[in-house]
């Protein structure tokens, strides 16, 4: 079962305490398309410009990534600048510059429009809304945002989020969206928009799964070594749709299993700068640090009362 994305495929310069890179592979497509492409089929719906050098296309097709619907229009490719400080877990953003986003229309390929899973990643909530208008009946309709679009395009966005199954936010966009501080009344008001289930992404400090009377907490894998978290939600969502839509389990124990695999390979992208780490993982890479999960968060039962 294939994915479709729509998202952003970008140039991102980031400093974190650790080291600075400019104008990089980035872009939220782009993490996702990556990580997917581990368990599944992905093809790819963005725009870039005229300065997009092939040797990044190159790489997304070594990774079987269909890049039919990624279109080149004149222009310059969408920049994002930031910043994090010895706390990895929020972004400052410096900089962003739409560039070629500002007049792109997605138009997904008919060969695209029967996908089973759709996601949405983080890019204009009409452009989001533009992609649903197009595709045919998908099993799954998961979607991301962030603060720029919440508080710029608030209608737009709720719009959106009417019509998705999972909503992939972290918490303080879970928190902005709602207005509620209190996560877990947020998470119910974010519900009660129509989302069915809904994962917010809490940094180092991991992941929380509502849906329905279901709440299931996950950690974050604990590393020595984190350079860059850029992307590490976007990777979150790929290795967690990309494992959806592989085994089409969708049961309460089959979405745990997903969240687990998108924790493994958000793990493994904050260990580099870019996508360097998500290049070219060894699938027994994957496996060993989802048993690492396992053992990391299991423990015994306690007897019945008597
Ligand atoms: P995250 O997984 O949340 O760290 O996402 C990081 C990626 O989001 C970066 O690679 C950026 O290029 C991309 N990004 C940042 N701002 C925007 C935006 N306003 N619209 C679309 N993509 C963005």
């Amino acid at each position: 079962m294939g994915i479709l994305v729509v998202g952003s495929v970008a140039f991102d310069s980031v400093e974190t305490p650790f080291g600075v890179v400019e104008e990089v592979l980035g872009g939220s497509a782009t993490y996702f398309a990556t990580a997917a492409s581990y368990f599944t089929d992905v093809s790819l719906v963005a725009v870039v410009g005229g300065d997009f050098p092939e040797e990044h296309a190159d790489f997304l097709r070594s990774r079987n990534i269909d890049l039919r619907g990624l279109v080149r229009n004149p222009g310059d490719t969408f920049r994002w600048k930031g910043r994090y400080g010895y706390d990895l877990n929020e972004a400052q953003t410096l900089e962003t510059r739409l560039n070629v986003f500002e007049s792109f229309k997605p138009s997904i390929p008919p060969e695209y429009a029967d996908a089973d899973f759709v996601f949405l990643a983080n890019i204009d909530p009409d452009l989001q809304m533009e992609v649903l208008r197009q595709v045919n009946k998908p099993r799954i309709i998961a979607s991301d945002t962030m603060n720029f679009w919440i508080s710029s395009k608030p209608e737009a966005l709720k719009k959106v989020i009417g019509k998705v199954d999972i909503l992939i936010i972290n918490d303080a966009e879970a928190r902005q969206l709602s207005r509620e501080p209190n996560l877990v009344k947020s998470a119910r008001m974010i519900l009660s928009l129509g989302v069915k289930t809904l994962i917010v992404k809490r940094g180092e400090y991991g992941v929380l799964m509502f849906a329905g009377n279901s709440i299931f907490a996950a950690p974050a894998y604990p590393l020595e070594k984190v350079f860059d978290p850029t992307g590490a939600g976007d990777t979150f969502a790929g290795g967690f749709i990309g494992y959806l839509a592989n085994t089409g389990n969708l049961t309460d124990a089959g979405i745990r299993q997903a969240i687990i695999f998108g924790s493994v390979m958000a793990s493994f992208t904050v260990e580099d700068f870019s996508l360097n780490r998500i290049k070219s993982l060894d699938y027994r890479e994957i496996e060993e640090r989802y048993r690492g999960f396992k053992a990391m968060t299991h423990f015994e039962d306690i007897p019945e009362p008597e």
